[in-house]
């Protein structure tokens, strides 16, 4: 039977990441992906990297991965065309005003200095487009910015094979084999491995590996949609990447086009990925009233992927201690591309040397059994 120290399922940029930063520690992973790499949430994703976040742990978290795409070209040979235009978030309300002067003294207490206040004039100055007529005030971090998940995910890939690790397309695992209370290995479509330790990287499916273990993981799967314009000079390459805080609509230039999103907050989970241009509608009225020019911009594309959220909108990451040798890297709700690279890192000092260089037990699974959820507030 073939066998490996570590087993990953799910081949998006969670799944590569950590095969590369456990291969290039010497550890023999093999990665199972049903489809091909990168195909599923994170061939959707919009590409945003941030570190404004109400929870300290995702903040410090993000300042680590920040730096991790900073230096990716260097550490993989890989470009992750990483462009720091900044993220603006656009407040319209007192509360949201009161909660981000909470967020920036902890933003400035955990060294992300560079995040500041900015006006509704000088926004408009940022963002030529952007209608500031209600805008109470902004928060803008000029180190956030946008990345290509294809190049991360493609770069972690090369890197992880480059260092010996095995990553398998167009296999499904069906099934965890479970022996005296411990992972014993996996079963395939192409056949049984033996292995002590299992990553659950599965995205919006990570709760159906959680069943196979016998295991409930609270992950669900929301729909989430985005539009691509042709070109739009109004728009300028280094327009920040801008959300509109009280509808969640944001853009950011996509090429010498832009790219436009918002969370429907009233459909419920499932698995449907195809666009709904009802919604959409939806979206290009808000973009009417918050950056009108944008309104008028025909699209050139649109497609919709996977959320996969949890109850409080963090990430689940490490060993899951009702059963040893089962490992959780998902549940990342909607900031996964983004957490990734820190996660992979963090997740394999832990494996690999017991502690990680930033804490992340606030991340734990036993939080959903003991109840200590903190919600992540800024949510996309
Ligand atoms: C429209 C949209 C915009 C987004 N924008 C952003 C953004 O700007 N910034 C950001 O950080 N995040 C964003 N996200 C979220 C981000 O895409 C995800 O959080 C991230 O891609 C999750 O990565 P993952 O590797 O955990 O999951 P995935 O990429 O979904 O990978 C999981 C893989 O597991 C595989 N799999 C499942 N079951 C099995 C099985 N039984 N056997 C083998 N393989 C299996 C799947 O085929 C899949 O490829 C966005 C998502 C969407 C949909």
């Amino acid at each position: 039977m073939e066998s490996a120290d570590v087993v990953i399922v799910g081949g998006g940029i969670m799944g590569c990441a950590l095969a590369y930063q456990l291969a290039r520690r010497d550890v023999d992973v093999l990665l199972f992906e049903r489809d091909t790499l990168g195909s599923q949430s994170t061939g959707k994703c919009a590409g945003g990297v941030r570190q404004q976040f109400s929870m300290e742990a995702n903040v410090r978290l993000q300042r680590l991965s920040v730096q991790l795409f900073e230096n990716f070209e260097q550490e993989t040979g890989h470009p992750a065309d990483f462009r720091q235009i900044g993220y603006l978030f656009v407040l319209t309300l007192p509360q949201q005003v009161e909660d981000f002067r909470h967020n920036m003294e902890m933003w400035h207490r955990v060294g992300l200095s560079e995040a500041r206040w900015v006006d509704a004039s000088e926004a408009a100055r940022m963002v030529p487009v952007l209608n500031v007529e209600d805008v109470l005030g902004c928060t803008f971090c000029p180190t956030d910015g946008i990345a290509s998940p294809a190049d991360v995910t493609s770069g972690y890939a090369q890197a992880a094979r480059r260092h010996g690790a095995r990553l398998k397309e167009g296999v499904d695992v069906v099934g965890i084999d479970v022996a005296g209370g411990r992972v014993q290995g996996v079963r395939t479509a192409a056949g049984d491995v033996a292995s002590r330790v299992v990553f659950n990287c599965a995205g919006a499916w990570s709760s159906s590996i959680g069943r196979m273990a016998g295991l409930e993981i609270p992950v669900l799967p929301y729909r989430r949609q985005v539009a691509v314009t042709g070109s739009f000079p109004a728009v300028p390459r280094n327009n920040p990447m801008t959300v509109d805080f009280q509808t969640s609509f944001y853009f950011h230039p996509e090429g010498d086009g832009v790219l436009m999103g918002m969370s429907d907050r009233v459909e419920g989970p499932g698995y449907a990925t195809d666009v709904n241009w009802d919604f959409l509608e939806k979206m290009f009225e808000q973009a009417s009233r918050r950056a009108p020019a944008l309104a008028g911009a025909g699209i050139k594309t649109a497609w919709a992927g996977l959320y996969e959220t949890t109850p409080d909108h963090q990430a689940i990451l490490g060993p899951v201690p009702e059963l040893e040798g089962f490992w959780c890297a998902a549940g990342f709700s909607g900031h996964g591309f983004m957490q990734a690279p820190a996660a992979a890192l963090l997740l394999a000092q832990l494996l690999l040397d017991r502690r990680s260089e930033i804490d992340i037990t606030p991340f734990a699974f036993t939080r959903f059994a003991t109840g200590s959820l903190v919600h992540e507030r800024n949510v996309i």
